[in-house]
């Protein structure tokens, strides 16, 4: 392969073209230092001003509250599954978590370790093809917090009205859909996400954190694990992964520079739009996963009338420079991720593939 392909995978996934070429240009000297970003000290100027720069960015696209946190960490957002029962579960309290998929559930499982869980909701039984509705939520007698999974990257199915539980703090993980659209980050308590879908490069997991919630960690935790620790030295406690930050801050400049995260919305819901109408219109032979009113923006699920079918769509798909559109082998099938750097393009490429495709094998 010579040439960049449309590159459809769930995450790490494509990122934007002028992202990595300004990246390959920074690469071997960065602003004049004589060393790459990935050489220099953590406690350099140029260091210490990527990390500012992109908790400015974030707060600035994502219009989070002035006083809220934003915080670099390492070890996915697989560590934010046990990190957030740690930190927040107090005696007396139950964690309850909003199961409506297998990210969900592995958040829900690591709670069970730390302390007392409670399942609110989950369309498990359903294998996740919806969202739950807000009336079939029931919490705990007295919940410590409530875990959701904003967008459900193996099933398709993404939250399109967040719920409001007053004064019980509301946690998400956001890994799969963070600046895609615009909400309000005032009504989350703490927001987590990995990078490698929407923000960067893996390496790197961003956590948005109100600032009472830094009060509540207790003092016994290992040092590593406390988020005031991380909230208190910038990120900086010890060597943050630098060079996944600094490709973070390339990304955010490319959104700001995009117009901002209401274009970046637009420009989302016309690429998926692009893709569901070939389903509705395919009189049934791609058949999607998620029910209608639960569909992702970011990760479009569907399956072909056989399997034989299937493999042989994944195949002259690559002859034609689509990759990535494997889907998980818990749903099968396929799945197209379109994060923020898929382009419309990549997605209208992938949408006249699925016509000629139908064309000739429906
Ligand atoms: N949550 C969601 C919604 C995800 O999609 C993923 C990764 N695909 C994870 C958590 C796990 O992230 P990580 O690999 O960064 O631990």
């Amino acid at each position: 392969m010579t040439k960049r392909v449309f590159n459809f995978n769930p995450g790490p996934a494509t990122l934007p073209l002028p992202v990595l070429e300004e990246a390959q240009k920074d690469l071997l000297n960065y602003k004049n230092t004589g060393m790459s970003v990935m050489e220099m000290s953590h406690r350099s100027k140029e260091v210490s001003e990527l990390i500012e720069e992109a908790e400015a960015l974030m707060k600035e696209l994502l219009e989070i509250p002035q006083d809220y946190r934003v915080l670099f960490l390492q070890g996915g957002a697989s560590s934010q599954f046990y990190m957030v029962p740690m930190n927040f579960l107090r005696e007396g309290s139950e964690a309850n978590y909003i199961i409506t998929g297998s990210f969900a559930e592995k958040a829900y499982k690591e709670a069970v370790k730390i302390g007392p869980t409670h399942i609110a909701a989950s369309t498990k039984e359903e294998n996740f093809t919806r969202i739950v509705k807000p009336e079939e939520i029931k919490l705990s007698s007295h919940p410590a917090y409530v875990h959701i999974t904003s967008n459900n990257t193996i099933y398709g199915t993404q939250w399109h009205a967040f719920p409001d539980f007053g004064d019980i703090p509301l946690v998400a993980d956001m890994s799969s859909d963070i600046l895609s659209r615009r909400f309000d980050v005032s009504k989350f308590a703490l927001i987590y996400a990995g990078a490698q879908k929407n923000l960067g490069p893996a390496g790197v997991t961003v956590v948005i954190i109100r600032p009472d919630m830094l009060e509540r960690v207790p003092d016994h935790l290992p040092t590593m694990l406390k988020y005031d620790t991380h909230a208190e030295k910038n990120s900086l406690y010890n060597t943050p992964p630098v060079f996944a930050i600094y490709m973070v801050t390339l990304v955010l400049r490319w959104v700001k520079n995009s117009g901002g995260l209401a274009a970046i919305e637009k420009q989302n819901e016309e690429k998926a739009k692009v893709l569901y109408d070939v389903l509705d219109n395919s009189g049934g032979f791609y058949r999607g996963h998620a029910q209608k009113d639960s569909r992702s923006l970011m990760n479009v699920t569907f399956r072909l009338p056989n399997e034989e079918l299937e493999k042989l769509f994944l195949s002259e798909a690559a002859d034609q420079g689509i990759v990535g559109v494997k889907g998980h082998r818990s749903v099968g099938g396929m799945r197209a991720s379109i994060y923020n750097a898929m382009t419309l393009e990549g997605c209208r490429a992938l949408a006249d593939f699925m016509k000629e495709f139908q064309r000739r094998h429906g």
